[in-house]
């Protein structure tokens, strides 16, 4: 059982701490909204007042936090100065890659181990403990969080220098971001040639167009029952969460001088879908809008 700080306790990091509280691990919450805290105490962890207490005693430090400069602030107010000697930091935010790097290095000069280990997933893969990790950092620090992380995911994968957890999160979800736009392209089409949505659902999932975005998250209601075109878009993954991945991705592009042009399309339909007043519905009802509706 280790002493676990747990920051950020959202919609993905409240069942991420619910699940280290079922392994027995001994886990002190803090989150800027008291209800999200509350939760969290209801799930056997123990309230902090603040994020600084949380960490104080801490030999693990988790944070999941919405963005970068939530990262960066948090790192250098609260965890940084007030975290015990030897503990190890891990960052699960979704963050661009240039933050993550920079918390690493002074989390180094502080005398910290720490890794970013973004995830894939989702809310279902946080609260069943399925989710993927795509971890950045020195591969002890890996072998040290590994028996933590495998408590909230399946999945453990180690990406390589800090950062990298980050990079290969951010080319995941350009891809899929990408195949959505390319799997609602082709059922529209679909639709205005005469084709039923089930046939064409049965013939490319088995051909070559087949992927991940129509198989497991078809933007049609029908083929697949789970997807969230069967309850109005409901999400699942918010379109605002796939067009903050996007634009994380267009800024690596653009910082590494990789040609992304896709991406960057990807990007500017999804930045209009979500100005639409969509925000908050799935991403795979950009469907929706690329129809006409
Ligand atoms: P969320 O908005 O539900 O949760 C974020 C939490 O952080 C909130 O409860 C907020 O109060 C808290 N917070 C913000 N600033 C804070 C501070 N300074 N101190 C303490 N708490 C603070 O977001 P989420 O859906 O849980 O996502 C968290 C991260 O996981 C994001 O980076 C997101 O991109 C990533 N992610 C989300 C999903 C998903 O499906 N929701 C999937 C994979 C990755």
């Amino acid at each position: 059982m280790a002493k676990v700080a747990f920051i950020g306790l959202g919609n993905m990091g409240g069942p991420m701490a619910a699940n280290l509280c079922k392994a027995q691990h001994h886990v002190t919450a803090f989150d800027l909204s008291e209800a999200a805290v509350a939760t969290a105490v209801e799930k056997g962890a123990h309230k902090a007042a603040t994020a600084a207490e949380a960490v104080k005693d801490a030999e693990i430090i988790v944070t999941m936090l919405p963005a970068g400069k939530h990262v960066r602030d948090v790192y250098e107010k609260d965890v940084l100065p007030n975290a015990k000697k030897g503990a190890l930091l891990i960052d699960c935010s979704t963050i661009d890659v240039e933050s993550a790097r920079h918390v690493a290095v002074e989390a180094k000069k502080a005398g910290f181990e720490m890794i970013d280990a973004p995830v894939s997933g989702g809310v279902g893969g946080a609260t069943a403990g399925t989710l993927t990790f795509m971890v950045g950092g020195p591969e002890a620090s890996f072998g040290k969080a590994k028996p933590i992380l495998e408590k909230m995911g399946k999945n453990i994968v180690h990406a390589g220098e800090s950062g990298n957890g980050q990079a290969a999160k951010i080319c995941n979800n350009m891809i899929l971001g990408i195949s959505m736009i390319a799997v609602s392209e082709g059922f529209m089409l679909g639709k205005r040639l005469g084709l039923d949505a089930q046939k064409l659902f049965n013939v490319v999932s088995t051909a070559s167009g087949s992927c991940w975005s129509l198989v497991n998250y078809c933007p049609v209601p029908g083929p697949v029952p789970t997807s969230p075109a069967n309850r109005d878009y409901q999400p699942g993954f918010t379109a605002a969460m796939m067009l903050k991945d996007l634009l994380l991705a267009q800024q690596a592009s653009a910082a590494s001088g990789a040609a992304t042009p896709l991406g960057a399309e990807a990007a500017q339909l999804f930045s209009l879908f979500v100005n639409g007043g969509n925000a908050g519905k799935d991403f795979s009802g950009i469907i929706r809008m690329l129809d006409g509706k």
